[in-house]
């Protein structure tokens, strides 16, 4: 096999009702997806985290890279590329964009063996998923706790067994939101919150110690992603089990964050840490340390499928497989695009999600929604 070419596409479309977390007003959603054709008509769709024109100029730029190459190589090529932008790269869009092409090279992979990624990937523990609904970003006016209330309580009335909330805006704010959260969605539903590293230590060991009796499930990026010794302090000084990593790239990213236990969960994203190629690692390093690991999502269907191919493959934890098995994140959030760019919509089921059973990711683009959603020049 050849690569002939590799494309990128930008997606945007505006949000009605923009909302927020500690780190970012949401007013669009812009994404980025890429698709590697080969001499012999296959394709495959890969998609990046983060900023979609910067990581659009960094998959141009690998771009040279991969064209005449055998797009089977997936090792071969991720190293090939890692080393191009290695001296200045390593962490950040150089990672993200090459994640979009190693999720489009295995799904080639999978179309041209035909058999689903989790397939090549050594099979699959489960065929579908439990999901949590993340959402809980406060809206810009009105009641916000109240309103973060009643979006939850609707995820618990669809039959999620865990929601996700947003906190970083103020600690009494924050404080309101996680009590009215328990009240609405029951004792029984998981509750996890998400910082966006809105909080310094002394605020976030505070908070956790505040909302502990809510049984919180997790607590997600506290504190600033570069300070590994906050995250140890805000661990040692709560009570609450920390979760991060969705910004941290590759494994030689999570390696300081596992050597030092600065988390119990770590986060990785499929579109960010390096594709399937690398995200393997990453798991694997996550095992070895006892770590729990809980992939962040954020994204199109193409990520989403991306992420159940390879959840399907993660190894359970025995005796006991629920509920530790790996839960998916299922961004509950306004995105007009997010389904339409896939013919057939990953959708949830009471909270459970089915792994596609296609080949590659399983799933087939409907091409339509990438031109009605394409971003307009500048
Ligand atoms: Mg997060």
């Amino acid at each position: 096999m050849r690569i002939d070419a590799v494309r990128t596409y930008l997606l945007d479309t505006e949000v009605a009702e923009p909302f927020e977390s500690a780190s970012g007003r949401f007013e669009r959603r812009q994404h980025c997806l890429v698709e590697i054709v080969c001499a012999d008509g296959t394709v495959g769709w890969g998609e990046s985290l983060g900023p979609a024109r910067p990581n659009a100029a960094m998959v141009e730029a690998y771009a040279a890279g991969l064209v005449g190459r055998d797009p089977l190589g997936t090792e071969v090529l991720w190293l090939d590329l890692y080393h191009a932008f290695r001296d200045q790269g390593q962490r950040g869009l150089t990672m993200t964009a090459l994640s979009a092409i190693d999720i489009a090279l295995w799904d080639i992979k999978g179309k041209h063996f035909g058999v689903p990624v989790s397939t090549l990937l050594g099979g699959r523990f489960r065929d579908t998923i439990r999901a949590y609904a993340t959402g809980g970003f406060r809206p810009m006016k009105g009641d916000r706790v109240a309103a973060t209330a009643q979006e939850t309580a609707a995820y618990a009335r669809e039959g999620f067994h865990a929601v996700k909330i947003k906190i970083g805006f103020g600690f009494d704010e924050d404080v309101a939101a996680v009590a009215a959260v328990r009240e609405a969605i029951g004792p029984d539903l998981r509750l996890m919150v998400d910082a966006n590293h809105g909080y310094d230590p002394i605020e976030a060991i505070a908070f956790g110690k505040r909302i502990a009796e809510y049984d919180i499930d997790w607590l997600e990026e506290p504190v600033l992603p570069e300070q590994l010794d906050s995250y140890l302090a805000v661990r040692a000084g709560q009570p609450i089990p920390l979760a991060a990593g969705e910004t941290w790239h590759g494994r030689y990213a999570m390696k300081p964050a596992l050597d030092r236990r600065a988390v119990d969960i770590l986060q990785p994203d499929i579109c960010g840490t390096g594709g399937f190629t690398e995200m393997r690692r990453v798991a694997d390093m996550a095992t070895m340390a006892g770590v729990r690991l809980v992939p962040h999502v954020w994204g199109t269907g193409v990520a989403l499928a991306a992420s159940l191919q390879f959840m399907a493959t993660l190894a359970p934890n025995p005796p006991r497989p629920q509920p530790i098995d790996p839960i998916l994140e299922f961004d509950r959030t306004p995105n007009a695009f997010r389904q339409a760019v896939l013919k057939t919509p990953i959708e949830h089921e009471r909270g459970v999600v089915a792994v596609p059973d296609g080949p590659g990711l399983g799933i087939e683009i409907e091409r339509s929604a990438l031109t009605e959603f394409a971003m307009k020049a500048r």
